[in-house]
């Protein structure tokens, strides 16, 4: 008991709080900004023990938690509001509490087994191929730069896969799950068997590997909004909503919610995940647009044909 008591106190009469080594980084590191500050605490080796390390593994998981469900809110107030029912692409179906709280806890649950050990095992692999932790963070045009890049290689993986995911004997045992919503919603977006998110998922967290293994540079915190930009693209495409203000107008080949709901709704076509080239290239593009498109073809062929 006594061991304990000294222990506890100990605790509380250590110089060395959070406040403490952020007050003395500050002193000494004024061109940095308080999100760099704060970062620059988290690592220091005064408070580098293997709790803190464990603790930076939940924060990790916790922060892609927040972020998924955070996401998911806006939509569901969206729901309930009549106004907004203009903008949903299928908006004679709109998710009752009791299907969105079954997908919710089947998604948490997948989250868990599924992507925690993935998020955990990244660290170190990452790492071992020289991944950055320090501070100052990369310039803006770095992360813009690298982002793009895994925005672009996840896009081909999710492609490739999600089409080979649609060949019957693996859309039946795997693929299906995820198609249990033909009108889908914010949360479905991660709704799928444990075999297709771990497949998928590799898509989001090996292009970062790959990239930092052939170029020696990647920093964590580049990782983060990385992985909070490819979370709010899912959701976004699953959201069912598409407003005049969506991305997909302004750069015409970014996939939206659109995209995503007409595969949702017709089960076939339009298999990638942030943008519109892979389907376009290899006609596989779904929906009444890609249909006039593809009969405007046939027709000039034919008519070609005619006059030869
Ligand atoms: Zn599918
Ligand atoms: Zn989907």
């Amino acid at each position: 008991m006594a061991t304990v008591n000294a222990t506890v106190a100990g605790v509380f009469s250590h110089p060395d709080t959070y406040l403490n080594v952020f007050e003395e980084v500050s002193k000494y590191n004024v061109h940095l900004n308080v999100l760099e500050r704060a970062w620059a605490v988290s690592l220091h080796p005064k408070l580098q023990t293997v709790q803190a390390r464990t603790a930076t593994g939940i924060m990790s998981f916790l922060m892609h938690e927040i972020v998924y469900f955070g996401r998911c809110i806006p939509y569901m107030v969206l729901d309930c509001i009549p106004f907004f029912n203009r903008f949903k692409i299928q908006n004679q179906k709109i998710p009752t509490w009791k299907e969105q709280w079954e997908c919710a806890a089947l998604v948490l649950l997948s989250h868990v087994t599924v992507e925690l050990p993935q998020i955990w095992l990244f660290h170190p692999i990452a790492t071992y191929f020289g991944m950055d932790y320090g501070v100052p963070f990369p310039k803006l045009s770095t992360m813009a730069l690298q982002i793009a890049v895994f925005f672009v290689v996840e896009d081909a993986w999710h492609y490739w896969f999600h089409r080979a995911l649609h060949y019957g004997p693996l859309y039946k045992m795997i693929h299906k799950l995820h198609h249990t919503y033909s009108a889908p919603f914010g949360l479905a977006a991660e709704y799928a068997s444990p075999i297709e998110t771990m497949l998928l998922a590799l898509g989001t967290v090996g292009s970062p590997i790959v990239w930092v293994s052939i170029t020696g540079e990647l920093h964590l915190f580049t990782m983060y909004v990385w992985i909070v930009g490819r979370l709010f693209q899912a959701i976004d495409s699953h959201s069912g909503y598409d407003f005049p203000w969506s991305l997909r107008h302004f750069l015409p080949f970014w996939a939206g919610a659109y995209h995503h709901d007409v595969h949702h709704e017709k089960f076939i076509g339009n298999y990638s995940s942030s943008f519109t080239w892979w389907d376009w290239m290899l006609d596989t593009e779904s929906g009444p647009e890609a249909a006039r498109r593809r009969r405007e073809r046939k027709l000039k062929a034919v008519k070609a044909k005619k006059a030869e």
